[in-house]
Formats: structure tokens, sequence, C-alpha cells
């Protein structure tokens, strides 16, 4: 058998949940978490039991992890959560999943968020008719993300759509047709995001 893990896939065996980070393969049984979900260097061994830091580590590292963000990164959207009037943990996630990068992955338009955020950095999105190459812009209802109407551009997004068409959540609506695109209907909500997390742990954390 050859080697089932790499950097990445480890992310996922060591959170205990797939992460999605490897775009297409990670929904084949090719999937190293399918295959394998012991945390790396353990084998068929129960996992450690984590101290209460720990657990509230984890939650963090998962959600930077999943939508790709640096620490710093992370405290800038802690902050402008803090800064609403709403729940501070939805607000959170309400703004990593409004992430340009995670948008065009979702709409399907991309296999993962690594790929998604170099498709939106060498401008081939655009919203609202407008090119948009920063992978952290926060989308607005109503906004329209839209491939550019150029041959590479659709080569590329043709190609993943092909491979399967994936699932859209609740808060977008995906047209599909020569140069695919897809609506924002409304900001997302707690429920829009699609791994298991524990916000207020995450919230816990950083207000340390
Ligand atoms: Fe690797 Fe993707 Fe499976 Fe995670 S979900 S273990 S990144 S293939």
């Amino acid at each position: 058998m050859g080697r089932i893990t790499g950097p990445v896939c480890r992310l996922c065996r060591r959170d205990g949940l797939k992460l999605f980070l490897k775009g297409s393969r990670c929904d084949t049984p090719k999937c190293a978490f399918e295959r394998r979900s012991t945390p790396p260097g353990m084998v068929q061994r129960r996992r450690p039991k984590q101290t209460d830091y720990g657990l509230h580590l984890r939650e963090k590292q998962k959600v930077k992890h999943y939508y790709g963000v640096l620490e710093r990164q992370f405290r800038n959207y802690f902050a402008k959560a803090e800064q609403g009037k709403t729940n501070t943990g939805e607000a959170l996630m309400s703004l990593l999943e409004r992430r340009l990068d995670n948008v065009v992955h979702r709409m399907g338009f991309a296999a993962s968020r690594a790929a998604a955020r170099q498709m939106v950095q060498h401008g081939h999105i655009t919203i609202n008719g407008s090119r948009v190459d920063i992978p952290s812009y926060l989308v607005r209802a109503g906004d329209v993300v839209r491939v550019k109407n150029r041959k590479r551009s659709l080569q590329l997004v043709h190609s993943v759509l092909a491979e399967g068409r994936r699932e859209v959540p609740d808060f977008l609506t995906r047209v599909d047709g020569g140069v695919p695109e897809g609506r924002v209907d409304r900001l997302p909500g707690a429920d829009d995001v699609s791994i298991p997390v524990q916000a207020n742990l995450i919230i816990e954390l950083c207000s340390k």
C-alpha cells in the first residue's frame, strides 16, 4: 500500500474529522481519513485525553485549517465579530463563510478552498461584473459571483464542475451555463457551516 497521508491529511486525522483540504480526492475512497482515522503516529490506539485548553485550541485550529486563515487574520475576524450586536460565535463563522475563496469553493467552482484562493488571485472571478482578486473579500447579500468570460477561466471551472456537482449551501444559488455564476441570496448563518464547530469554545479561548 502506498503512502496514505501527507501534511494536509494529517490535519484531518489530528483534528478527528474531514476538513476537505485536498479537493476532489476528499470525496473518494482514497481519502486518508476514510482509510485510517487514528491521529498521526498512532496505530489503532485510543486518542489521548485532551486538556480543557487543548479542546478549546483544537476547535480554533480546526476552523483556521478549514478556511485556510492565519492567526493574525483569525484575530482580525474575531475582533470584527466582537464588535457586532449578534452572538460573537455566529458572527465569527458568518465572516469566515463570507470569504470569497470559501464562496467560490462552496459554489462548486473549485475543488478546494486552496484552489479557490488561487483562482481568485489569478483573476478568474468577478463580483457584480468587476474583477476581484482578493480571496478574503467578504461577499454581501445580493452579490453575483461570476467566472470570468475567458477561455482559461471557463476551462478551469468547467473541468471542476464536470467532476461532479457539489451541493450548494442554502445561502447561495448557482446558475450553471456557458459562463457559470452564482448569487449570494443572504448572509450565511451558523447552520450554513458544513463542519461541526463549537464556536463557543473558540470565543472563550480568544476572549482570555
Ligand atoms: Fe486528506 Fe481530504 Fe481526506 Fe482530509 S478529507 S484526509 S484532506 S483526502
